[in-house]
């Protein structure tokens, strides 16, 4: 088999559909490229912490085969949705009819919840329905309130009056609904009960009210498993958003703490109910029908291209497959978000019976979920899924959010547990890959693990390897992994890895000297690599490989050229998605799925616009009445009483290095000026923006940089040299503050 691309960037994608607040982003494409290229078609692969849709429908897209676990139902639930696509619109209006219509009290459920947010518009005063009540958490009442007026055209906000007091305070803190809640969550005598109440007690009593009111009705309804499992993701949205835990007044993305903000607010559950229902219902994009298969013996005893979905422990995955059956794992492993696993233990508790509830409890009670423990269970869940590995097969996590230290976890557990790193990448727009094999050659006695003082000189030599290589000042989730993945090797036999890695790298980095040179993108570099011979940086390496590999074939297909380039550039060097696109935008033309170079950039051209173009520069600096000349690393010098003025390079491409950090001296009386093509203008921008080093020396130089067509202009123009000189300003590299990055966000499919 051909040697693996490591690093796949894949496009990042936002998660749609229930709960996507809480979600982790996951690259599109990425798990399709690396399942093409480790398996063949009806082989099994796992998804060993499903969270979502992507990994699964890929695969199966991809024409094998795909199993996905997760001990958390809720999680499964949210990835189901995403692969079986919306029911039969009919079926499951009429579903939700049933449910709108079955009885509780006199009324039909609809029209009971209604009456729950009954109000009175405060613009005019006519019964409406509130779609939201904002509670002043420690005075416990609300204070405002948003109607959906009958009269009005458009919703009215406004403050409440008493009777929306009195309506609030006629539902009971401790009444039926939150016993029966609680109940559902836990049993009376769990030792987690009394952190299950706090967890109940993040609803409103009318909220409460009305969510267990749906719950129950629901569970009498006879339906459907993807009716069920529709209503269910329909449910689970309202259990998130109808808590206490979402500010009035405020734009937060998710809640952080297992807390009412001060001022919250309570929303109307009926109508996040109809929300979530025409969420469902609206046509979903790019969605291709995925095969489940009915269980999981039904998948392993058939090739055929499908997917099944089962609640396990990943640590416990050794007990559903046999060993040495899969080519593939991919694995993003589950974040410890101590508030959205505690929020899901308590919604697995009111969707479904023991035991898939029951798995669940652990995560009620523990409070704190730490990276050391991160670790300790990632690498027993790694280390359960070893023996499943074909002898040649890859284990390959992929994750998007490269901060944090969700990569030191990852690293540390995949050694412990027993893997050999065959390669990886890490940006920090598409995120972190970590491709590994299961350990084959077996260790002697191992050696005693290192001294903190050793592990701190092994990531002084590893980042200054790694800023070397590059060239530049380096993202911190970059020079972070490259970081890690030299020193879990070593770092994993001692006792608390995690604690002791983390240790070794902040003293390590202090001892080498790197420093934070741009807070804002966390760029990394050692200062005193200015003064040594630079090398070309990396990104002037990437554009020059973009260029070369554009020139190589008439077309390239779909991802094939960002494919060849990571090829080549991986780890330390992973070129950066902005960078790359930037690049592949400034030299070629997309038609259809086809890149193709531009017709501007044939080489031949380019050298024939660049020799008009220093004629042209001779010919106006002879106008401007200086003396022509060349040479010293010039194109050409305008030149006055034998001083340099106006010193000019010409070049067909964005790269800077060469003449910015090794470029020839420039005497105080000139002005260096790069002559560049119009087409590069952003890419040469981005340049600028993404290494402060160049910009410092661009500003610092004075360097002046002119568009191909500019320059023609101003040949053309009758100027006088004061003109010139005001004029070879007016024309900025990109319009605008700061640069487009053409940084397209999907949507997850
Ligand atoms: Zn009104």
């Amino acid at each position: 088999m051909k040697q693996p691309v490591w690093f796949v960037h894949g496009r990042p994608t936002v998660p749609q559909g229930p709960l996507a607040r809480y979600r982790p982003r996951q690259p599109a494409g990425a798990a399709a490229e690396y399942v093409r290229q480790m398996t063949a078609p009806g082989d099994l692969v796992l998804d060993l912490f499903c969270q979502g849709p992507t990994f699964v429908r890929e695969t199966v897209a991809a024409g094998r085969r795909a199993l996905g676990i997760n001990i958390n139902p809720v999680s499964l639930l949210v990835a189901g949705l995403g692969l079986e696509g919306p029911p039969d619109p009919a079926a499951l209006n009429a579903a939700f009819t049933r449910l709108a219509d079955s009885p509780k009290g006199d009324l039909p459920l609809r029209r009971h919840l209604e009456q729950f947010y009954r109000t009175r518009c405060p613009e005019c005063g006519a019964e409406g329905s509130a779609e939201w009540f904002a509670w002043d958490r420690d005075g416990r009442y609300p204070y405002a309130k948003l109607v959906h007026c009958p009269r009005c055209e458009e919703p009215q906000e406004g403050p409440t009056d008493e009777a929306d007091v009195d309506q609030a305070r006629r539902f009971e803190p401790r009444g039926l609904a939150y016993h029966y809640g609680l109940n559902r969550a836990i049993p009376a005598d769990h030792p987690a009960r009394e952190r299950a109440a706090e967890l109940v007690a993040l609803y409103t009593p009318r909220n409460l009210a009305a969510l267990m009111d749906v719950v129950v009705r629901l569970e009498e309804l006879d339906l459907d498993r993807p009716l069920r499992a529709a209503l269910h993701g329909v449910l689970l949205s309202a259990f998130d958003r109808g808590s206490s835990l979402d500010p009035h007044g405020e734009m937060r993305p998710r809640p952080r703490l297992l807390r009412p903000p001060s001022r919250f607010l309570e929303r109307n559950i009926w109508l996040l109910l109809e929300e979530g229902l025409a969420g469902l219902l609206r046509p979903a994009r790019h969605t291709l029908p995925v095969r489940r298969a009915p269980t999981l013996s039904a998948l392993l005893d058939d090739l055929t291209p499908a997917y099944v979905l089962v609640p396990s422990a990943a640590r416990d995955v050794g007990g559903l497959l046999r060993p040495h059956s899969l080519p593939l794992i991919l694995a993003d492993p589950t974040r410890p978000d101590g508030v959205f696993w505690a929020l899901c233990a308590l919604w697995a508790g009111w969707l479904w019976d023991a035991p898939l509830a029951r798995m669940m409890r652990p995560f009620i009670r523990r409070r704190r979920f730490e990276w050391e423990w991160h670790q300790t269970a990632l690498q027993a869940a790694l280390a359960a899924a070893a023996p499943l590995l074909t002898p040649d097969g890859y284990l390959v996590m992929l994750f998007v959010e490269p901060d944090g230290e969700l990569v030191e976890s990852a690293c540390l557990a995949g050694c412990g547990a027993g893997y050999e790193l065959s390669g990886w990448g890490a940006d920090p727009e598409t995120g972190c890959r970590l491709v590994w094999q299961p350990r084959t050659r077996e260790r002697g006695a191992a050696p005693p693990p290192p001294e903190e003082s050793e592990l701190a000189d092994l990531v002084a030599g590893l980042a200054r390897a790694c800023l070397e290589e590059r060239g530049e000042p380096t993202p911190w989730p970059v020079l972070h992994t490259a970081l890690y993945t030299g020193l879990a090797p070593v770092a994993a036999a001692h006792l608390s890895a995690f604690t002791t890695a983390s240790r070794a790298v902040r003293r390590g980095l202090g001892r080498l000297g790197a420093e934070l040179v741009d807070d804002e993108q966390a760029l990394y570099w050692l200062p005193e690599l200015d003064t040594q011979p630079p090398v070309i940086p990396l990104a002037d390496r990437v554009e020059e490989m973009v260029r070369e590999t554009l020139l190589s074939r008439p077309y390239w297909e779909g991802d094939e050229p960002l494919l060849t380039i990571c090829a080549a550039l991986d780890g330390p060097l992973t070129p950066d998605y902005s960078l790359l696109m930037l690049c592949l935008d400034s030299y070629s033309v997309v038609e259809g799925e086809r890149w193709r170079l531009r017709a501007e950039d044939d080489p031949a051209r380019r050298a024939e616009e660049l020799k008009n173009l220093r004629r042209d520069l001779r010919g106006l600096g002879k106008r401007l009445g200086f003396q022509v000349g060349k040479g010293r690393g010039w194109d050409v010098r305008w030149q006055e009483d034998g001083q340099d003025v106006f010193l000019f390079v010409l070049s067909s491409t964005a790269a800077l290095g060469r003449y910015l950090l090794r470029g020839p001296s420039i005497p105080p009386s000139a002005r260096p000026c790069l002559v560049f093509p119009g087409g590069r203008a952003e890419l040469l921008a981005y340049k600028l923006q993404r290494d402060p080093r160049l910009a410092r020396v661009a500003a610092e130089g004075g360097w002046q940089f002119i568009k191909f067509r500019h320059l023609r202009r101003l040949s053309a123009e009758g100027l006088n040299r004061q003109l010139f000189e005001t004029v070879l300003g007016l024309d900025p590299i990109v319009p605008g503050e700061g640069v487009q990055i053409p940084l397209v966000m999907g949507e997850e499919k």
